[in-house]
């Protein structure tokens, strides 16, 4: 309630239009701001569950293609062992141990190559076509090592297509458990190629497929030349080994861009595959957005800062020129004293704080000595320049701060003299006196001693508002005993004035 009844003057104040026009931009700025770090985040969010998604069909469709293959390779070792496909023609062995999967589109060559490097069983020709493999990397680690289970290679041309081939063989036993060559199949690298083309990542994106020694096997998009490179020791590549999965933000060695990185093993094989795009692309739209809001933001707070000064400025305009008029209302245009409403004012204020403290209040009526005079030698205009210089005296007489000086008629003054005795009233209506008596208008060769004024004081502190009347009997008697000097009334009485004979006090 308080609050609500502050409102209306809170509203009239300009202080309170400049601090609304600071503090609603202010607000306005923080929610927007707000609201952009939200879109942000949005933004990013939905990026990264982008990649996420985009991560996990990739690697699914890849290990399901690798499992093919190599469900296609643990036949074809588990079916040579069989003595019945040694026994057979060419033609059966080929067909008992390559099934159709072997034909599949993106697979390359599925071969049985012997021990000395040569190729024994061609899945794709009958008679096998003639190749030596001996040289090649996969077959020397399988005859170094048993037990190696399913090996990727790294990627190769094919000596028999000349396509780019990534390798996956197993080691065949012979019956002793020597080294009895192997089973080889291949993936085409078109394949990742078509995959991944069919993924739109923006113009900084790009997806990897890496070997777990750092050899990268694909790069989407303009991959030739980054095949076989090996990303070994560099940061991303060590974090994708560390962590196995997951995402962060990082700086390409490749080509200095800063992308979002989303990466995974691929099934359990020794595969890392990423999804990345690049971070500017992500906050691109973001952006564009942002500016736009911001600029509207902006420029709503600038009409808003703006509106609020200009009205904060009329009010003030407003709020100094009801003071000035009120001012004026309570001036006398002559000599710049207050007038009689504001000495009404002031008098009624006077007594009542006179009443409640119990603090004497003086009041000294002053009027001119035959002013009439003035205006009938010299002329109207000398008659104003001697108000002014009674003025001029007047209020060079006192010198407190709640004293007042007031003109409350034509020759006529007042002077408020609160918490001031009936003897400092006489102090000052003396002061008066002597500085009325050095008064002189030189233009109309009036001499200091010609102007003379006639003073009424009264005190009192308990029927203040009865000293008017006192002061204005004490200023009569004043000019009854002849004029130039000062009449006191008598103090106040317990009955009012006028209830017995107002007797005055020669000072
Ligand atoms: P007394 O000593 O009895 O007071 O005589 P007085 O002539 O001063 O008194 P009276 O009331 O008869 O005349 C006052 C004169 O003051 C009348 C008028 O001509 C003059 N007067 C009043 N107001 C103004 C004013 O604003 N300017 C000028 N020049 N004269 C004024
Ligand atoms: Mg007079
Ligand atoms: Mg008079």
């Amino acid at each position: 309630m308080p609050l609500l009844k502050r409102l209306p003057r809170a509203l009239r104040s300009s202080q309170s239009w400049v601090a609304l026009g600071v503090l609603a931009p202010i607000g306005m700025l923080v929610i927007s701001g707000l609201l952009l770090l939200d879109l942000r985040r949005d933004a990013w969010e939905r990026a990264e569950q982008t990649s996420r998604n985009l991560l996990q069909v990739v690697e699914r469709d890849i290990a399901r293609n690798v499992e093919v293959i190599d469900l296609s390779l643990r036949a074809v070792v588990d079916n040579l062992s069989a003595s019945e496909t040694a026994e057979a023609s060419p033609k059966l062995r080929q067909l008992i141990l390559f099934d159709r999967a072997a034909t599949a589109k993106d697979l390359g060559t599925l071969l049985v190559i012997n021990e000395n490097g040569e190729i024994t069983v061609d899945a794709g020709s009958l008679p096998p076509r003639n190749g030596s493999f001996a040289d090649r990397g996969y077959f020397q680690v399988h005859k170094g090592r048993t037990n190696v289970g399913l090996f990727i290679g790294q990627p190769v041309v094919s000596r028999l297509t000349g396509e780019r081939m990534l390798p996956f063989s197993r080691r065949i036993d012979k019956p002793d458990g020597s080294f009895g060559g192997i089973a080889l199949g291949t993936l085409k690298l078109s394949y990742f190629n078509q995959l991944f083309e069919r993924i739109g990542l923006g113009r900084d994106g790009a997806i990897n497929l890496f070997l777990r020694d750092g050899t990268r096997i694909v790069r989407h998009p303009d991959g030739e030349a980054d095949v076989g490179v090996s990303l070994a020791g560099t940061p991303n590549f060590e974090r994708f080994v560390r962590e196995g999965s997951g995402a962060f933000v990082g700086t390409s060695v490749r080509d200095g861009v800063e992308r979002h990185y989303a990466f995974t093993q691929v099934g359990d094989l020794p595969l890392v595959l990423n999804v990345a795009f690049g971070t500017a692309e992500v906050e691109a739209q973001w952006r564009i957005k942002a500016f736009g809001i911001a600029a509207i933001v902006l420029a709503l707070c600038g009409v808003t800062i703006s509106l609020s000064l200009l009205f904060g400025r009329e009010l003030r305009r407003r709020t100094e020129m009801h003071a000035e008029v009120a001012r004026l209302s309570q001036t006398d245009a002559l000599t710049g004293l207050g007038n009689r409403r504001r000495f009404e004012d002031a008098y009624k204020r006077a007594g009542m704080e006179a009443s409640r403290t119990g603090k004497t209040l003086s009041l000294l009526v002053v009027d001119a000595d035959h002013f009439k005079r003035y205006n009938d030698d010299y002329g109207h205009a000398i008659g104003d320049e001697v108000l002014k210089g009674l003025a001029n005296c007047l209020g060079q007489s006192v010198t407190r701060p709640g004293d007042l000086v007031c003109r409350v008629g034509g020759e006529e003054f007042v002077l408020l003299l609160p918490n001031t005795d009936e003897a400092g009233a006489l102090r000052i209506a003396d002061e008066v006196h002597a500085r009325v008596s050095r008064l002189a208008v030189a233009m109309a060769g009036i001499a200091p001693g010609t102007v003379t004024v006639s003073i009424g004081t009264a005190s009192g502190a308990s029927q203040a508002e009865e000293l008017y009347a006192r002061a204005d009997a004490a200023l009569y008697e004043a000019k009854v005993a002849g004029r130039n000097r000062t009449r006191s009334a008598p103090a106040e009485t317990s009955e009012r004035i006028g209830d017995r004979p107002i007797r005055f006090v020669e000072v």
